[in-house]
């Protein structure tokens, strides 16, 4: 069964160090090594003739203006992801719109066409996103996790009782594409230390890799038209090792019936009536 494959690069860049209020010179190198990283990445894409969806806080649009005009040059899709890598639970009602509505600002700026898609920093919505994302006229948000490979409209946030059901919340006009931290580079390689915690990783890309191209066998074995969406960060998959490996695998995948695909192109397609991800096991 032929099914879709996403992928999607979240050009954190210095935000993501901002964010966690790691300013020194080497963490704020860590994301700038990313900008070195994506001409790369554009370069294998362009050779495969591979489109994508990029996912770029407005922090990285300001600070790189020209490479990510470069990236959407390439006929690749630009969408939101927070201005400096905010967590969006963290913020007072007011300065997330405010941020929202800057970031979509910029990157229409940016790009002389309105973004259409959204993905929240840290993959972690607040309970108005959603709204605020109806407000701007986006049409889809790619954070949640409550599916693999069919896209689904995402519903309002219900308060949550541990006393009670849980009360889903009705369907909004906003599309999900959704996600999992399995199919993330972040988590398989980086090493972070921070103030109360560490994110100690550096698996082999094999391993990784073979999860993923599993991922996708299951997909076409068992499910209609399905959607996997991966997410790359420039500075995690640029460096050599794991580059190697993205080629490999893209090879690998181009022998299998699948096809790469932006996001915004299969939520239009999704809101038109594609079905996509029916489970319909042989
Ligand atoms: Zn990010």
């Amino acid at each position: 069964m032929a099914g879709y494959v996403c992928l999607t690069f979240d050009f954190d860049a210095i935000s993501v160090w901002l964010q966690r209020n790691m300013l020194t010179m080497t963490a704020i190198s860590r994301g700038e090594y990313g900008a070195v990283a994506v001409p790369r990445i554009l370069h294998l894409l362009k050779t495969r003739n591979i489109k994508s969806t990029w996912f770029i806080p407005g922090h990285t649009m300001e600070t790189y203006p020209d490479l990510c005009l470069e990236i959407y040059k390439n006929g690749h899709e630009i969408a939101l992801h927070g201005y400096a890598h905010e967590n969006f639970n963290l913020l007072k009602p007011e300065e997330e719109w405010y941020i929202m509505q800057r970031c979509y600002d910029i990157a229409g700026e940016l790009i002389g066409e309105n973004p259409k898609g959204f993905r929240s920093p840290s993959w972690d919505l607040s309970s108005r996103t959603l709204d605020h994302l109806q407000k701007l006229g986006l049409l889809y948000d790619s954070s949640l996790m409550g599916n693999d490979f069919a896209l689904y409209h995402c519903r309002k946030h219900e308060p949550i009782s541990a006393t009670e059901p849980f009360s889903f919340g009705a369907p909004t006009k906003i599309v999900e594409v959704p996600v999992s931290w399995s199919l993330d580079d972040y988590p398989h390689f980086e090493f972070v230390r921070m103030p109360h915690a560490i994110m100690q990783s550096s698996h082999t890309p094999a391993m990784m890799y073979a999860n993923w191209y599993d991922d996708l066998k299951y997909m076409l074995r068992d499910f209609d038209e399905g959607v996997m969406t991966v997410t790359f960060h420039p500075q995690v998959t640029g460096r050599g090792h794991r580059f190697l490996a993205l080629e490999k695998w893209l090879d690998l995948l181009m022998h299998e019936e699948i096809r790469f695909c932006r996001i915004d192109q299969l939520v239009e397609a999704f809101n038109r009536g594609k079905k996509l991800g029916q489970h319909r096991p042989l």
